[in-house]
């Protein structure tokens, strides 16, 4: 099969082709395992994050990608869960243990021995993939493949992210970045907490004139002061300043939701603005949220489907992996970036 490989940790200001368009074996599923033929896989943020080693594959080379859509189209002896043909999704989880006290409690994103797909184990940057079938979801009919592709991560972190801020209807939410998973959070917060008003904070005029377009009631740079304070804030920007500049605008008792995998190191000087009065104090809270679970995802395409949430994407051939990741590095984001297989 055709994959673009990761073969070793660079940067990417140096380095513009860190994947390697390669043949490989088509792999073989495992006992409880699918073999999937991918049809469609979204780029995201935590690609570079793994390209330029803040959170390392294990093991290289590795084949990059946690959106991924396509078909059944073999299993092993003890998997039947799907037919062969079903279209399934698989996310960022690819496995969890099952026994130890985070599984057992249903936060089987937290298990010490969570397997993240497409960097822990080969992922859908490539014509076929294998994953255990307990790790696939079926995918809703309402959805083509591009569009299911990037609800699988950016989507469904971005639920579990907005589950975070324990938000109510009508109460004030701020967004700092305004990628992939912003414009999908926007969307949720429209049907679930319809009273609710969305404040954007974003460096580039075009996103915040996106984020405008979808509704948000004003939006502004990272740096800027939010007309009225915010119940909770999520941020998706890869760096410090923005988080340090959330924290003003933040409601007292308010929380702050850092939904980003690893943190750049480039600004991490702004940590010093740090104003305890003015940032903390009066029982502000940063939470961090981290992978996500089977049901996140479950319920996620479930809330996506009854919307519908239809993302916009952009498509690139497989072949273009390394021109979607600069871009995405770059900041030309307009929507989510997916790789589309032939
Ligand atoms: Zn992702
Ligand atoms: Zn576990």
């Amino acid at each position: 099969m055709k994959a673009m490989v990761l073969k070793k940790i660079c940067n990417l200001r140096e380095n513009r082709q860190p994947l390697e368009l390669m043949e490989l074996p088509d792999p073989v599923p495992g006992e409880r395992e699918i073999l999937v033929r991918v049809s469609a896989c979204g780029v995201c943020h935590t690609e570079l994050d793994e390209i330029e080693g803040r959170t390392p594959p294990p093991h290289l080379p590795i084949v990059l990608g946690h959106q991924v859509v396509g078909r059944v189209e073999g299993k092993g002896s003890k998997a039947n869960k799907f037919r062969a043909g079903t279209r399934v999704g698989i996310g960022w989880i690819y496995s969890a243990c099952g026994r130890c006290k985070f599984c057992l409690e249903g936060n089987e994103n937290l298990c010490p021995h969570f397997q993240a797909t497409g960097r822990d184990a080969n992922g859908g940057y490539a014509e076929y993939m294998t994953v255990l079938e307990d790790f696939a979801f079926p995918i809703p009919e309402v959805f083509s493949d591009e569009e299911a592709a990037p609800l699988l991560c950016a989507g469904a972190i971005g639920y579990r992210s907005l589950k975070l801020t324990g938000i109510r209807d009508g109460g004030n939410l701020g967004l700092t970045g305004f990628g992939a998973s912003g414009h999908l959070v926007m969307k949720m917060v429209k049907h679930k907490y319809p009273r609710t008003k969305v404040f954007v904070f974003a460096r580039n005029p075009k996103e915040r004139e996106f984020a405008k377009e979808l509704g948000a009631v004003w939006a502004g740079d990272t740096a800027e002061r939010s007309p009225e304070k915010l119940d909770c804030i999520i941020d998706t920007t890869p760096v410090w300043k923005p988080i340090v500049e959330a924290l003003r605008n933040l409601e007292n008792g308010g929380r702050l939701i850092i939904n980003a995998i690893r943190k750049e190191e480039v600004d991490k000087d702004w940590l010093l603005k740090l104003d305890y009065p003015a940032h903390l104090w009066l029982e502000k809270e940063i939470k961090s949220v981290a992978n996500v679970t089977r049901r996140d995802l479950s319920e996620f395409l479930e809330l996506a489907a009854e919307i519908p949430i239809k993302p916009e994407i952009q498509l690139f051939p497989l072949e273009e992996a390394n021109k979607a990741l600069i871009e995405l590095k770059e900041g030309e984001i307009r929507g989510a970036k997916v790789l589309k297989m032939v």
